[in-house]
Parts: structure tokens; sequence; C-alpha cells
């Protein structure tokens, strides 16, 4: 068995969504629209053709700043970019604890950014104050790594947010040391729905210098962009996304999605829809007896405690979903409906004998 395959080996069911991640949701219908209509002709190879000078456009339109913007494959790239854009190898980030950087990234930053170090500081709901980046310890001097960055995720690993009062206060404390700012935006969509926010009240104006918006969760096939607000950080970036083997050649593929993403105003709508069936399972599964919620539902995502023989016998019935920081979590997506959220508490509520 190949070690990927091993946390997947329930076969897929085409006929129901599941709750496992916002992963495994198809591409979306404008996007996949959009990625149709690029399907034709020949155009510039390496991001030179005009879909993606149409996509940065309007990504460039809808944080409202004249940002430089990278499209990337995957989050971990797109990550790995946004750090080697703010930090040196002598540094440090401090980060959650539960930071996908740290367990799920395979240290892709660290490679491409040699020496980097993370600092994990504890986290319980997935957010960090900015009493913890005042307080934070430098190290030892020369001797240890010099800290450089703070790395947030909005919104976070346990499906928490940062609205715009707590961004803009933890990016100034770590401005007040003289550190840069990150914001893994694997789920940003969500954040700006949970939150109301615009996406440019939720990053460079509450102080984020470099944002990774997500595309896959959100609804794309495969492609997030490394959104660099200060234009002096993204001029040796290009050669760093070259380098990391994220400039496609058929670039069109990974920016025109984001063109039907925008335009038809699904990348809000999607976030917004798999919100509200996040919440709408969450008070689902609260009225189950044994159920203890684990974080507050702001995003699209539910933490829970479920009773074991609830949770194995939600499996046994080809449920798929993962145990992580303790909890069940349970993830909707753009396409989760009504019905799948019902069926699924439904299922919960036989199990619990209720
Ligand atoms: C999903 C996710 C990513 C991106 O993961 P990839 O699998 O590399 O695309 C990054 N950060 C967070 C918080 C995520 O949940």
């Amino acid at each position: 068995m190949s070690p990927r395959t091993t946390r997947h080996v329930m076969p897929p069911t085409a006929d129901r969504r599941q709750f496992a991640s916002d992963t495994e949701a198809p591409c979306c219908p404008s996007a996949w629209q959009a990625l149709t209509e690029a399907n034709h002709g020949h155009a510039a190879a390496y991001g030179d053709d005009a879909w993606t000078a149409q996509a940065v456009a309007a990504i460039r339109d809808l944080v409202e700043h004249d940002c430089a913007v990278f499209f990337t494959a995957t989050g971990t790239a797109a990550n790995a970019l946004a750090l080697a854009a703010l930090c040196r190898g002598h540094q440090a980030v401090a980060v959650s604890e539960h930071a996908h950087l740290i367990h799920h990234e395979c240290g892709a930053a660290q490679v491409l950014t040699p020496g980097l170090a993370l600092r994990p500081l504890s986290s319980p709901d997935g957010r960090l104050t900015p009493e913890q980046v005042t307080a934070l310890a430098d190290g030892l001097g020369v001797h240890g790594h010099r800290l450089g960055a703070l790395s947030i995720a909005n919104a976070s690993e346990l499906g928490t947010v940062y609205d715009v009062d707590r961004l803009t206060a933890v990016a100034a404390a770590a401005h007040a040391r003289g550190w840069r700012v990150h914001c893994d935006g694997a789920r940003f969509a969500n954040a700006v729905a949970a939150t109301g926010a615009t996406p440019a009240a939720l990053s460079w104006r509450a102080g984020v210098d470099v944002l990774v918006f997500g595309g896959a969760k959100n609804g794309l096939t495969t492609s997030e962009a490394v959104v660099v607000f200060d234009r002096d950080l993204a001029d040796d970036l290009a050669w760093r996304h070259k380098q990391a083997g994220q400039l496609a050649a058929k670039g069109r593929f990974w920016s025109a999605p984001w063109l039907g993403l925008i335009r038809s105003g699904a990348w809000l709508a999607n976030a917004r829809h798999a919100n509200a069936a996040a919440a709408r399972l969450a008070a689902g599964l609260a009225t189950i007896p044994g159920t203890v919620l684990r974080q507050r539902v702001e995003s699209n995502a539910v933490f829970i405690s479920l009773p074991v023989a609830v949770a194995d016998g939600l499996r046994a019935r080809g449920w798929r979903f993962h145990a992580l920081a303790g909890a069940q979590r349970l993830v909707c997506s753009w396409d989760t409906s009504a019905a799948d959220v019902d069926a699924f508490v439904a299922d919960a509520r036989a199990l619990a004998g209720d």
C-alpha cells in the first residue's frame, strides 16, 4: 500500500457527499465552464496568456490592491513560496500548534527556505493572540533562529475565524516586532463569508503582507493564488516560483477557473453555502445525547466528540470523516446539500439510540 492511501481506505461513493474534506468535492460549475472556455486554440505558455492576465486582474479587483499574484498547484507550494518571500533561512516563523505548515506539508517551507524554523504556539481554538506574539522569546541570540514572521490561517485549522479586529491586533503585534505576516487562506473565502468583511479588510488592510488565497477547497480543480501585497517582495519570487516547479507551462488551466469563480460570485456563494451547511450540521448533531462540540463553528468545519459507537457506526454505514485535534472533524463543501447533512444527522441519531 502506498503511504498516501493509508487514510483513504473507503472506495469513492459517487452517489453522496462526504464530510472528510472540502478537497473531496468536485469542481463547481462556473469554474468548470471557464476551464472549458479556456480550452480553445493556442495560447502563450508559462502564464503569458490572456486568461492569466485577466485572472490576475480579477484577483486585484477583488482584493482592491495592485498586488502580485502567483498561481500554484497546491496550498503547500503556495505557503512555502509565501514564507520564502517573507523569510530567510536563519529566521523562524511563529505559528499555531495546529498549523497545516507543521503537520501536513512535509517540511516544504523548510526545503524552499533551507534552515527556516517554525515556532509552534499553543492555540486551543486554532487562533493566536497579540499577547502571545508580544511575549514570544526571541531565543538564544545568534545561537537560535531569529523570529521573522507570523503565520496565521484564516479560517484556522480548527474552523475558527479571525475577524478584522482579531486579525488587525495580532498582525499589529507582529509588525511591532518587525516581523512580516503571512495568512494561510486555504479557506480564505470561508473566512470572508463568515465575517462579512471585504477581502481587502481581511488581508492587507489588517496587516497581512502575503495571502495564500485558496482555490481548491472553494470549488476549483487545482489552483491556489499567492497574493503578494508588497511588490518589492514579489520581485525575486518569480524565480522562486519557477524553481519550486510551480510555473505551469499551460498556465491558463490554473488561472482561467479563477475567472469563472470570481466573475460569477461563486467564490463567496460557495463559501457561504459551505459555512451554512456546517452550521446546520452542528445544530443537528448538538441535540444528540453524548455529543460535545469542541470548537465554535465559524466556517465550514465542525469539530465534535461523538460517542465511539456512533462514530464507528457512521463509518460502518459508509460515511467518511477524519479524526483531528482530539475530535471528529466534519467538513462541508460548496456542494453539500441539506439532505446530506440531514441524512448524516439521522444516522448519528439512530446510532445513539435517540
Ligand atoms: C488544505 C490546506 C492547505 C493546502 O493543502 P494542500 O493539500 O497542499 O493543497 C493549507 N493550509 C490549510 C490550513 C489547509 O487546510
